[in-house]
C-alpha cells in the first residue's frame, strides 16, 4: 500500500503547483524566440532531449512552424508538430520521444502539464483540418486555441470531453475498516484494479454522469456524492478532463454486478487490504484511491 505521507494530498498537490508555473494560452502576438520553451511532437509522443534538459526554440530549424501553448513561469512555450524526427539538427544532442503516461510518470509538475496541453493541441490540430460543415479549409484564430472555416465560417474552437470517475465506501459487513468498490476493465491495463469512470453526456451534469456510470457499469446506487477534484488527462485523445468524486453505497449489502463487457471485474476491498495493482502515482484515480484510505484511517 502506498505510503500516504508520499501521496499526492486531495486534489492533487501536483496539479495545484501546475496552476501557478504553467498557464495555457494561445498568444501569437510575439513570434516564438530562441530561449522560449519548445515542444515538438512526433505521433502521439513528445520529443525532448535524451539528457532530460529542457528544449529551446533554437534547438529545432528555424523554418518550423510554431503553435502557442502558453507560459511556463512567464517563458512562452511553443510546440510543432513534426512528421518524423529525422529532419532534427544535430542528432548528437539525443532525442528522446515519450508518450504521456511515461511523461507524467517521470517528469515532474508544471512540465508534464505543459506537455499533456502539447500532445492534445497538436493532436487537435492534425484532426481538424477541413470544416465538418462545407468541406473547406480550416484557419486559425488568433489568440484562440480554435479555428474557422474561411469558406462557411464555422466555428471550431479545441473541445474538452469531460470524464467522470468515484471512489465508492461502504461500512465493512464485519466492522473492520471501510471497504472500497474498485473495478478491472476488458480494455487498456486490464491487470489494474481502478474506479468506476466514464465519459459525460450532452445534456448531463457530472453528478448525473456519475449516478448513471455506476449504475451502468455495476449496477449500484451511491448517495453523499462529493467532488474531489479534477485532472487534464491526455492519454485518452485530445482534451480529456477528469473530474473524481468520492460516494458512499446507498445500500451497504449491494453487491456489484459488471457486464463482462466494459468491465470484467468489481470487489469490494477493505481500505487495509487493497491490491497492489492500482493506477499510476500521477493520476487523479490513485489520488482519490489514496485520500479514502487516509480519510479511512481517521
Ligand atoms: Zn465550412
Amino acid at each position: 500500500m502506498t505510503d500516504p505521507t508520499t501521496a499526492a494530498p486531495p486534489g492533487g498537490s501536483a496539479f495545484a503547483a501546475a496552476a501557478d508555473g504553467f498557464l495555457p494560452g494561445a498568444d501569437r502576438s510575439r513570434p516564438p524566440a530562441a530561449g522560449d520553451l519548445a515542444l515538438p511532437v512526433t505521433g502521439a509522443k513528445l520529443l525532448g532531449s535524451a539528457d532530460g534538459r529542457p528544449l529551446r526554440v533554437a534547438d529545432l530549424p528555424a523554418d518550423t512552424d510554431w503553435v502557442p501553448l502558453g507560459t511556463l513561469d512567464g517563458i512562452p512555450a511553443w510546440a510543432t508538430d513534426l512528421a518524423t524526427a529525422d529532419a532534427l539538427p544535430d542528432r548528437a544532442l539525443g532525442w528522446a520521444s515519450l508518450g504521456w503516461a511515461s511523461l507524467a510518470a517521470e517528469v515532474p509538475e508544471p512540465y508534464a502539464t505543459l506537455a499533456g496541453r502539447a500532445l492534445a493541441v497538436i493532436t487537435w490540430r492534425r484532426t481538424h483540418r477541413w470544416c465538418g460543415a462545407c468541406r473547406g479549409e480550416l484557419t486559425d484564430l488568433p489568440g484562440e486555441t480554435a479555428r474557422r472555416c474561411a469558406d462557411c465560417g464555422l466555428y471550431v474552437p479545441m473541445q474538452l470531453s469531460a470524464a467522470v470517475l468515484v471512489a465508492i465506501t461502504r461500512p465493512s459487513p464485519t466492522g473492520r475498516a471501510d471497504e472500497l468498490l474498485l473495478v478491472r476493465h476488458a480494455t487498456g491495463p486490464t491487470g489494474l484494479w481502478a474506479l468506476v469512470a466514464g465519459f459525460v453526456e450532452a445534456g448531463e451534469t457530472l453528478e448525473a454522469a456519475v449516478h448513471r456510470e455506476v449504475g451502468e457499469e455495476v449496477g449500484l446506487a451511491v448517495d453523499r456524492l462529493v467532488y474531489f477534484g479534477s485532472q487534464p488527462w491526455a492519454i485518452s485523445g485530445p482534451g480529456v478532463l477528469l473530474a473524481g468524486f468520492t460516494a458512499r453505497a446507498a445500500d451497504p449489502h449491494a453487491e456489484p454486478v459488471v457486464d463482462g463487457e466494459e468491465l470484467t471485474q468489481a470487489q469490494w476491498f477493505g481500505l487495509d487490504a487493497l491490491p497492489a495493482e492500482l493506477p499510476p502515482a500521477y493520476s487523479i484515480s490513485r489520488w482519490l484511491i489514496d485520500a479514502t484510505v487516509t480519510a479511512g484511517r481517521r
